[in-house]
């Protein structure tokens, strides 16, 4: 959750959607691990020692009691040290800790039994991602005739699929569960425990955040081995666009950037062009600029970005990259920055202030990934008045409306798009940007009708307002 700890675009629907949801009466309370990354103020104060109930042996923890950063919205902080005082969340480099089904079971059974001390009582719990995945489980099972967790209905959400908590069968024991639901109708999957399976089956409702990849992933090249689950249980499964959080993300007020400046006048995005070619050391040149924000991963398509380079480099355009990720597209970035200094600039890490630079002072933005279930990047761009060169998939198809020189669609296009996922395709794109770089009035056109799209949370959570509704009267 943005501020405390962030890997990606989840940590900002955790800090955003509560704060809608909040704001439209309802009482919102957020779980989470205590990692050790949570800093002393916000990891408020010890509430009550809790317990993982395995069936044969019991595992103890504690709560903490805090509060969501800037809200006096209750914070339930799941304590273990051996399990969440770690150098990372999930892992270091490109490993997983090898214990990750123990540590996540662990926060899912001990919520169980820590939050019933709390003396309040959800209508819903709402689950996201493979982690939490073991509660819609247990709710369907183990705690389905208790008198506190009876009636409790549950959602689960997809921020991506790829991740499932997949694990060889000798971890089942980790779920707590009854033998008999190592089993290919709930989370067995191919001999393995397949823990997001688990959620898939059990949940009242299941969602994603983009109404394109819900219908994608009930396919064989999307659907990670899934589909034959997700498209079984369709009537239940929604596409729920992330928004963007307008306090954080806005030009006219980013205290991030080199100047303020809106859609009324967007002069100061040349000063903060010039600033973020400082900032990655190239020339102040006056060529178009391409900007990448993100995990350098195979899923965002970064390895045919990286394959690419030599291609894309030959040409009058600068590109800078910050991002972290897969060592082996980390050092092709490396090798190709030693060859194009001037034309390349790179910053390898996380580092959310520069990730405003960089949308602030970019033309484009890149995002050519193969699959995406929202992207934030995307709609950043748009109200920074950049535009975003993506792969028509996903989340990206559903936000960015691309220019054709066939439909001369500049009235409402906001981007640029390609589908086949090849270099030839994205250089060609990207030689489309270099083109429409020349026409000034169809650039100024596009950025006009980014910065004028409303990604608002206030709007996404109306939706998940409904789909707890239905959830919760089984509809
Ligand atoms: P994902 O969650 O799959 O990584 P999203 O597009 O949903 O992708 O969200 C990524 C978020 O993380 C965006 O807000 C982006 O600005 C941010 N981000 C990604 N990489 C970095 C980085 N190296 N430094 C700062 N912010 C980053």
């Amino acid at each position: 959750m943005t501020p405390l700890l962030s890997t990606g675009g989840l940590a900002e629907v955790a800090a955003a959607l509560p704060r809608a949801l909040r704001a439209q009466g309802h009482d919102v309370r957020v779980a989470m691990p205590c990692y050790r990354q949570i800093t002393t103020p916000h990891r408020g104060e010890h509430y009550c020692l809790c317990e993982a109930d395995y069936g044969d042996r019991v595992v103890h923890g504690a709560l903490r009691l805090a509060t969501v950063p800037d809200t006096d919205m209750p914070l339930y902080l799941v304590e273990h040290e051996g399990y969440f005082g770690r150098e990372a969340p999930y892992g270091t480099g490109a490993y997983e800790y090898n214990d990750n089904a123990e540590r996540f079971c662990f926060f899912c059974l001990a919520l169980f039994h820590a939050i019933p001390q709390t003396g309040w009582k959800p209508d819903i719990v709402h689950c996201n991602d493979w982690h939490t995945a073991l509660i819609p489980a247990h709710l369907k099972t183990r705690y389905q005739g208790d008198s506190y967790w009876g009636d409790v209905a549950s959602i689960f959400t997809i921020h991506n699929l790829a991740y499932q908590g997949r694990y060889d069968a000798s971890s089942y024991g980790c779920t707590g569960l009854a033998p008999e639901f190592f089993h290919p109708d709930a989370l067995e999957y191919e001999g393995d425990l397949n823990l997001m399976k688990g959620a898939l089956v059990f949940a009242d409702k299941l969602n994603t955040v983009s109404p394109r990849y819900a219908r994608e992933i009930q396919t064989i090249e999307y659907g990670a081995g899934l589909h034959g689950i997700l498209s079984a249980r369709h009537g239940d499964l929604h596409g729920i666009l992330n928004g963007v959080d307008y306090d954080v993300w806005n030009p006219a007020t980013d205290s991030h950037i080199a100047t303020n400046y809106d859609a009324s006048d967007i002069s100061g995005k040349r000063i903060c062009k010039q600033a973020l070619q400082k900032l990655f050391g190239l020339p102040a040149a006056s060529v178009p600029l391409f900007g990448v924000v993100s995990r350098l991963h195979w899923q965002k398509g970064m390895d045919l970005l990286a394959s690419a380079l030599d291609d894309i480099m030959r040409r009058d355009l600068q590109l800078v990259v910050l991002g972290t990720g897969d060592p082996g597209i980390e050092t092709q970035l490396r090798a190709a920055m030693a060859r194009f200094p001037d034309k390349l600039g790179l910053y390898l890490g996380f580092d959310a202030p520069r990730a405003h630079t960089v949308q602030a002072g970019s033309d484009f933005l890149l995002m050519p990934s193969r699959y995406e279930p929202c992207g934030l990047g995307q709609l950043y761009a748009m109200a920074y008045g950049t535009v975003p060169l993506v792969r028509r998939t996903g989340g990206l198809a559903d936000t960015v409306c691309g220019y054709s020189t066939l439909r001369q669609n500049g009235d409402e296009a906001t981007g640029l798009s390609f589908v086949p996922l090849t270099n030839q395709a994205l250089t060609r794109c990207m030689q489309d940007a270099l083109t429409l770089y020349e026409k000034r009035d169809l650039l100024q056109q596009l950025r006009m009708n980014g910065m004028n799209q409303r990604y608002s949370w206030e709007r996404s959570s109306r939706e998940y307002e409904t789909l707890y509704a239905l959830a919760i009267n089984r509809g």
